[in-house]
């Protein structure tokens, strides 16, 4: 057993972690705060690489793997959780689907723009009456000669409105099982199909420098080679994707975490009180101690899920446990860092406001806590 990383993967954490110091920290507390999408720092993580990380060379991916990718995502997040997430989606969400069970011809199609980064896609799992209980999707696709028509409606799609998003891949109900459950499918729409549309951006609490809409599709007409994988896979399929996500959630909750004790060293040091920095108080010490703990512990649930996962063996409770484990702890350091900066922690200019306010979604997103828990107990043969 050995966590140490590879030569190749302690040069990618440190090229991510140089870039989002010197190219997303200056710029992001502006996009945050106006809740725009940061397309400049989005094409230059394209240019680097990084929206192909964990995809084969011959689909203009970068030959590396999923580990990779959490790499990557815990050295953003340490800095800025709205572009982090956004490269979740699009690799995880987004691009992994078509990867995973697209045919060759919707692989040539879609992948080079989104393993570049020059274009995303949205998953289109969650619905405004449903989020958890994916089997209470109500989107139908009926096929109609060469076409699905698709009704219905999707909430929170990540990536699925900015300029550059080139498609969503949607669930839907397309017809009834023998034992009375429903099928459930999965088909690509292009962005500006007619009968798609994509409401206004939600107004967030936290990652507001990311792209989060609600789709309808009013009679939306797709081909029917439009459908990815094979018809009625569409549980299956989400249930993989979720799966390996949650290990990628869990990487960009450690980088939330390991940024409020970045952040609170700094300002544990500089800050004085009763003549003193803050940081001599042992009080203070021990809060950073802890979150340092925390985060050091989560890292290596993940490390753990990761590594499951690539060798090929079941992961889906070790990566349940990485992604409860890490989005409770990102919250815990979230609230200390917070609390550390006192006043100041409290006014959106310092990082910390941010990890507080990007924190809560963590144990809401990719599944929320009492669904890994559900999870961890089914495993457990409960
Ligand atoms: C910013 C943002 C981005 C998102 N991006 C995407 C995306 O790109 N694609 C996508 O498909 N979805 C996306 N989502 C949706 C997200 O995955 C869901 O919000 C999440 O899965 C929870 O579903 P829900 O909101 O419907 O909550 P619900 O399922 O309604 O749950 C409400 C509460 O009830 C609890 N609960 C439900 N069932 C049980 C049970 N059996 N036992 C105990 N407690 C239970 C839940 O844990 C939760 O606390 C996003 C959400 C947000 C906020």
């Amino acid at each position: 057993m050995d966590f140490r990383l590879t030569d190749e993967q302690a040069a990618l954490r440190e090229s991510v972690r140089e870039f989002a110091r010197e190219v997303i920290a200056p710029v992001i507390a502006e996009h945050y705060e106006q809740h725009t999408f940061p397309y400049e720092v989005i094409r230059q993580m394209g240019k680097m690489g990084l929206f192909g990380l964990p995809f084969a060379e011959e689909h203009g991916g970068m030959g590396g793997d999923y580990f990779a990718l959490c790499l990557a995502l815990e050295e953003l997040a340490r800095v800025d959780s709205s572009v982090a997430i956004t490269l979740e989606a699009a690799v995880s969400l987004g691009a992994m689907p078509i990867y995973r069970f697209g045919t060759e011809e919707q692989k040539a199609t879609w992948l080079p723009r989104l393993l570049s980064g020059e274009a995303l896609a949205g998953f289109g799992l969650t619905e405004p009456g449903t989020g958890s209980d994916a089997a209470g999707t109500q989107t139908r696709a009926v096929l109609d000669g060469d076409e699905w028509v698709i009704n219905g409606s999707k909430a929170f799609i990540t990536n699925s409105g900015t300029d550059i998003t080139a498609m969503v891949t949607v669930t839907a109900v397309t017809g009834m099982n023998p034992d009375g459950s429903k099928e459930l499918s999965t088909i690509i729409v292009p962005t500006g199909t007619p009968g798609f549309t994509v409401a206004p951006g939600y107004s967030k609490v936290g990652w507001t420098a990311s792209d989060t809409h609600e789709l309808t599709f009013d009679d939306c007409r797709v081909p029917a080679a439009n459908l990815l994988g094979a018809r009625g896979r569409g549980f299956a399929q989400f249930l993989r994707i979720l799966d390996e996500g949650r290990i990628a959630i869990a990487a960009l909750a450690v980088g939330l975490a390991q940024g409020c004790v970045d952040e609170s060293i700094k300002y544990a040091k500089e800050r004085h009180a009763f003549g003193q920095p803050i940081g001599a108080n042992q009080a203070i010490q021990f809060k950073i101690a802890d979150m340092e703990l925390k985060a050091h512990t989560a890292r290596l649930a993940y490390y753990d899920a990761a590594a499951r996962m690539l060798a090929g063996e079941p992961f889906k409770r070790q990566a349940a446990i990485a992604k409860l484990h890490a989005s409770t702890i990102a919250v815990d350091n979230a609230r200390e860092a917070t609390q550390i900066h006192g006043g100041y922690g409290f006014m959106n200019e310092y990082p910390v406001a941010r990890f507080w306010r990007d924190s809560k979604i963590l144990e809401i997103g990719e599944g929320t806590s009492e669904v890994q828990r559900m999870i961890i107990a089914r495993d457990l043969g409960l």
